[in-house]
């Protein structure tokens, strides 16, 4: 309850609310199996190792990697662009050199790209977005040449919710040898994720957006990549020999994992990962499209209230701003009556000033959430306008 009123959460793209077999994970981790990983030979470090490669090997498969060493374990999905965005930038990226990102990226797969170019000499070309929200291909098509080393782009962008049509855009880049780097964050959560069949060569996302716990995510890499790329950190468990003089470095996936790792994170990231297959993706999928296709019929039908991000492909949230009422203070008005949405730049900033607007309301929603839920948003938005026009 917030407010004495039963919570209404929409904030799911921010991040998930967690099922107890996530917290019970992490807990009984902690009760009975806490033990630093990959160093010991005693008992409970074997059982906590094992634990955690078994969870590498279902996230393979939950994503469809061909090859659990393609699986790396990181923070999250800005600490796995991050890291590619350095290692790929330090051996791939040079003076001349293009990267191709769009204006519908998160602040995590804007900024590192965009300080790699500056510090590299290479230049950044951002793709638009037409009045829907989708990608302008076209523009994407035009920008592709061969200066270009990697085009990093979201799969389901956190304000939009537009599905970008990811496989074609792989398609098309790997017929002139440009890898892509698939951002995602909110795709993982929302659709099957195959990685083979999309082709990425690159994959980032963060389990607490898949009703997994915060500060454990994925960099899904093709092998071909990660074994050619430097290590991001340095320090333990990526190293196989130091000496004084030099290191040789360990095999994948270790050569990206330096020190220890977020044993707990991944023991929850498992659960999430089973507790979702459970559920069905296709399951998850199908509802939340209903929900959407509610949300927006409903929403649409308030006068002066407009959306951003009408893509025939959409994700299940609905960015919105109410006439002139700024987002902050609908979103302020909307948190009285137990909802929570998420007000302001949505960590897109480029996206903003690209759409002219400070910032926006987003409802985003999983597949707990109810149509029940949608009217209490709906009554909500009435008094905002109420109380505000
Ligand atoms: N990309 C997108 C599209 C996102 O929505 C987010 C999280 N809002 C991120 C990247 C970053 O994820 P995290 O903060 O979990 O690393």
């Amino acid at each position: 309850e917030v407010y004495k009123r039963p919570l209404v959460y929409f904030d799911n793209a921010a991040t998930t609310q967690k099922p107890v077999q996530v917290i019970r994970a992490i807990s009984g981790y902690y009760e009975k199996d806490n033990c630093n990983i990959h160093r010991g030979v005693h008992y409970l470090s074997v059982k906590a190792t094992e634990a955690y490669e078994e969870a590498r090997r279902e996230v393979r498969q939950f994503i469809n990697a061909s090859n659990t060493h393609e699986v790396i374990f990181t923070k999250g999905a800005t600490e796995a662009i991050n890291l590619v965005a350095s290692s790929f930038g330090k051996k791939y990226i040079g003076p001349g050199d293009e990267v191709i990102i769009s204006i519908a990226e998160h602040h995590s797969n804007f900024v590192p790209w965009q300080q790699v170019c500056m510090e590299r000499g290479a230049t950044l070309k951002v793709v638009p977005i037409d009045d829907r929200g989708d990608l302008v291909l076209e523009e994407l098509w035009k920008m592709m040449s061969d200066r270009t080393k990697i085009i990093a782009i979201t799969h389901v962008s956190n304000v939009l919710g537009t599905v970008k049509p990811v496989k074609e855009i792989i398609r098309r880049a790997h017929e002139m040898n440009i890898p892509v780097l698939l951002d995602g964050a909110q795709g993982i959560a929302h659709t099957v994720v195959d990685v083979q069949n999309l082709g990425a060569d690159f994959y980032a996302f963060s389990g607490h957006k898949m009703y997994g716990p915060m500060g454990i995510g994925v960099l899904y890499g093709k092998e071909k990549f990660l074994e050619d790329l430097p290590p991001y950190q340095m320090g333990g468990e990526m190293i196989k020999d130091v000496w004084i003089e030099r290191t040789d470095f360990n095999e994948l996936p270790f050569k990206f994992e330096a020190g220890t790792p977020n044993v707990e994170g991944v023991m929850g990231l498992l659960a999430a990962i089973r507790y979702i297959r459970e559920i069905g993706m296709e399951n998850i999928a199908a509802y939340e499209e209903e929900l959407l296709h509610y949300a927006t019929e409903k929403l649409s039908a308030i006068k002066d209230l407009k959306i951003y991000g009408t893509a025939q492909h959409k994700a299940s949230l609905i960015s919105f701003n109410i006439g002139h009422i700024h987002p902050y203070d609908a979103g302020t008005i909307i948190d009285k009556m137990g909802i929570a949405v998420r007000t302001g730049h949505h960590c897109a900033m480029p996206l903003m000033d690209f759409l002219n607007v400070p910032g926006t309301v987003r409802a985003s929603f999983a597949f707990y959430n109810t149509k029940e839920e949608i009217d209490k948003l709906y009554e909500a938005i009435l008094k905002v306008k109420e109380m505000l026009s």
